[in-house]
């Protein structure tokens, strides 16, 4: 291990625990001291409700939240922070989206289009928002090595599609969609592009303007920061026109028994007391992966996985699913004639965690003619040390299993 790879270690106090090798930062990232001290230092000093304006203590929450919400802005380079809306993560920002822009702007016959990758959080919501529109869900296919197919997405395009959902990088595969190509071309026929970022952000260097989506959407707690914190990103006059998703404090300018009058911009989205804390936490991580060198970054996780990749080959029995290309974070692998789940439980007894099972994208599974899979996910702290730790532990478990 390099000295700079062991001293970013030290900054994660999760991963000194002995016996512990951390595999499966798809699902959730550890912490780094960063993130802890901001949410902490909130809590014993700062701790107050936001936007009420009434002391000096929820002055200083609410700048500190407010703060947060600009190195939001910065991080996916908006062109405003009020398009910028807090959520619980991914789930809430898909769900917003589905039921405010689903109600407003779907009619019976229109068509969704979702990739094969999706996660639940981005299917279920425009499945249900298309039982009661009439709009109709349609998937894009996958070539048979598990790439989104573009020509069939090309064909799938039409002025009926009126929303195209994307999974930027694949969680169960780790596969990147190539957006450069399928924004577009969603574009061109007028449809309104989400991106799911939940799994690039830790990974990859985010633009949205760049991208040219209209919303993108991610979880806090995967790119080093608190559970129960996300973003929605949208285009401001877009967002402007959208109704509200839930309904209360904060999201109102004025209340009476006749009727009430929305807040604006970003708040019109944030009903209730907001995750304060969280927010700040999701702050110092963002600013944590900004204080990092990106290339060296992406250097190390990049050689992570074609380290394991190597080792999976070497391996009789055992096949890396969908790898024939440049996977990012995540790789998925199967043990002929074994079930995901056991191989996932004699790993744990190595002291290996990875995940194992359907990964929430179910309808991929069944695509790849899969009940489920291993899934090993790697971040910035894993080390060649614990790649090739887990390769000796999956060698020892299929000889054993083979014995
Ligand atoms: N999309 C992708 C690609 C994900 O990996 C996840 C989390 N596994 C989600 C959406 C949902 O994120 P959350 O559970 O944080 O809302």
């Amino acid at each position: 291990m390099t000295p700079s790879l062991s001293r970013l270690r030290e900054q994660f106090p999760a991963l000194a625990q002995p016996g512990l090798i951390y595999l499966d930062n798809a699902a959730t990232t550890q912490k780094p001291v960063a993130v802890l001290d901001a949410m902490n230092h909130f809590y014993r000093r700062h701790n107050a409700n936001v936007h009420r304006g009434a002391h000096r203590l929820s002055d200083l929450a609410t700048r500190d939240f407010e703060g947060a919400r600009d190195i939001v802005a910065n991080f996916l380079n908006a062109s405003a922070r009020e398009e910028v809306i807090f959520t619980r993560g991914t789930t809430e920002a898909m769900n917003l989206l589905a039921r405010s822009l689903g109600s407003h702007l779907l009619q019976p016959g229109d068509e969704i289009l979702i990739d094969t990758w999706a996660h639940h959080a981005c299917i279920v919501p425009w499945q249900q928002m298309a039982i009661q529109t009439g709009a109709k869900l349609v998937p894009i296919p996958l070539t048979p090595a598990g790439d989104l197919d573009l020509d069939a997405y090309e064909s799938l395009l039409s002025p009926r599609t009126k929303v195209v959902s994307l999974t930027q990088i694949s969680n169960a595969l780790g596969k990147q969609a190539p957006l450069h190509q399928m924004l577009p071309a969603a574009k061109a026929m007028g449809a309104i592009t989400i991106v799911d970022g939940a799994q690039a952000v830790a990974h990859l260097p985010v633009d949205v303007q760049a991208l040219g989506c209209d919303f993108y959407a991610f979880s806090g707690h995967k790119c080093y920061g608190p559970t129960g914190i996300g973003v929605l990103w949208g285009r401001q006059q877009l967002l402007q026109q959208m109704p509200p998703y839930q309904y209360g404090g904060e999201m109102i300018d004025t209340v009476s028994f006749e009727g009430s009058r929305f807040n604006r911009l970003p708040y019109k989205f944030e009903a209730g007391t907001p995750a304060i804390a969280e927010a700040i936490g999701l702050g110092a991580a963002l600013s944590f992966i900004q204080s990092l060198d990106t290339n060296a970054v992406a250097n190390h996780e990049q050689a992570l996985m074609n380290r394991a990749k190597a080792g999976l080959a070497g391996l009789d029995g055992v096949a890396a699913i969908a790898a024939d290309g440049d996977n990012l974070g995540a790789l998925s692998f199967r043990v002929d004639g074994e079930h995901h789940q056991d191989i996932g439980i004699l790993l744990d007894q190595a002291g290996i965690a990875v995940r194992c099972g359907h990964h929430c994208c179910q309808p991929l599974m069944q695509a790849l003619g899969l009940k489920g899979s291993c899934r090993v996910s790697f971040a910035l702290y894993n080390t060649e040390a614990e790649v090739d730790a887990f390769v000796a532990a999956l060698q020892e478990i299929t000889e054993f299993l083979n014995d």
